[in-house]
């Protein structure tokens, strides 16, 4: 039986018009829509065969030179999977008859992993470091990471050595090349059973890791190739540590910039002074202006928050100002002094809008 004939297609189609003719023809005569015919089913088989060998330009080439070795290859599974003979509805594909492939020993990226380390306020400022216990996947020792060990030639057990599956649906035998072994019939490599064929296998480790000054609260600090191992020698996850920064009593974090609040006394407010400020580096002396207001901020440039990509944010420090509680003879007389010497018209907004 000549494989052009069947297909019915010329000695000289191209690979295209042979796939065209292949698919016309499978459709027609594909099994399921045929049931209980034993002469579609027989014309199926043939074209499939004849598809196999036409349908591949090496083996249709030998084919052509009259070699006969054609038959005996084990056939892949090109040209039938994802082949979708949808007619009416019913969607058949040869996906279906055979069983669902093996998973497969594809090379996986690890999995980043996660893990949340604490620093105090005065920590992020300056930097820290963590020593952290992290369970992940290292590559596996034994195989290298392969997930699979070499050993001397044996039989396929998948195939019990003869280097194909067969699946049956009604009356047709359906065969394909044997995964396991490629179809070889043998093997040469076992699954590890150190990593049980992954790869890698679980291990608890220290992880360095050093924070930088100015970490800003919930960042996530990566470490490339931290993370798992991957599947079958693919390339590690990352490893991520996010960073809670806890308060701090006297600074609150905006961005980069820092902001806190100091108390002057009325005295220093009124008369002007030199206070002292805290600031992530320590007390500052900075200069009150006479006639300083409650709520006024002064800016400390370059005195807030390290950034990573280097600089610094800002610190801005608001007035808030303590007022004595004056009872005595004495103290009321030095204020009614005081007031005399500058008067005040503190509510003079309202005065106006009375008018
Ligand atoms: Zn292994
Ligand atoms: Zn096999």
């Amino acid at each position: 039986m000549d494989f052009y004939t069947v297909l019915g297609v010329r000695r000289a189609a191209s690979a295209a018009e042979i796939q065209r003719a292949y698919k016309r023809l499978a459709r027609a005569l594909h099994p399921d829509l045929n049931p209980g015919d034993p002469v579609a089913a027989e014309q199926y088989g043939a074209i499939a065969r004849a598809f196999e060998v036409l349908g591949n330009p090496e083996r249709r080439a030998r084919y052509d030179r009259g070699e006969a070795a054609v038959a005996s290859e084990p056939v892949p599974r090109v040209g039938f999977e994802g082949f979708d003979f949808s007619r009416g509805g019913g969607e058949v594909s040869f996906g279906e008859i055979f069983e669902a492939p093996r998973e497969e020993r594809s090379m996986a990226r690890g999995e980043d992993l996660e893990q949340a380390a604490h620093v105090s306020f005065d920590e992020s400022m300056q930097g820290a470091e963590r020593s952290l216990e992290v369970v992940r996947f290292e590559a596996c020792a034994a195989c290298g990471g392969l997930g699979e060990v070499e050993l001397a030639p044996v039989p396929c057990r998948r195939c019990r050595g003869t280097g194909s599956l067969r699946a049956r649906r009604g009356h047709l035998v359906f065969s394909r090349a044997c995964p396991d072994c490629a179809g070889r019939g043998r093997v040469s490599r076992r699954p590890c059973g150190d990593c049980a064929a992954e790869g890698r296998v679980l291990q608890t480790e220290r992880i360095h890791v050093r924070i930088p000054p100015g970490v800003r609260p919930g960042e996530r600090l990566r470490i490339p190739g931290g993370g798992n191992a991957g599947r079958h020698g693919g390339p590690p996850g990352d490893f991520v540590l996010v960073v809670e920064v806890g308060p701090h009593e006297l600074f609150r974090r905006d961005g980069d910039d820092l902001h806190c609040v100091v108390p002057l006394s009325m005295v220093e407010a009124a008369g002007g002074a030199h206070v002292d400020v805290p600031t992530p580096d320590g007390p500052v002396v900075i200069e009150v202006p006479a006639g300083t207001q409650a709520g006024q901020r002064f800016r400390l440039r370059k005195r807030g928050a390290p950034r990573p990509e280097g600089g610094r944010g800002d610190l801005f420090v608001e007035v808030a100002i303590e007022i004595p509680t004056v009872v005595d003879d004495r103290g009321r007389a030095l204020l009614r002094e005081l007031a005399a010497l500058h008067p005040q018209e503190p509510r003079r907004a309202f005065a106006r809008k009375e008018r």
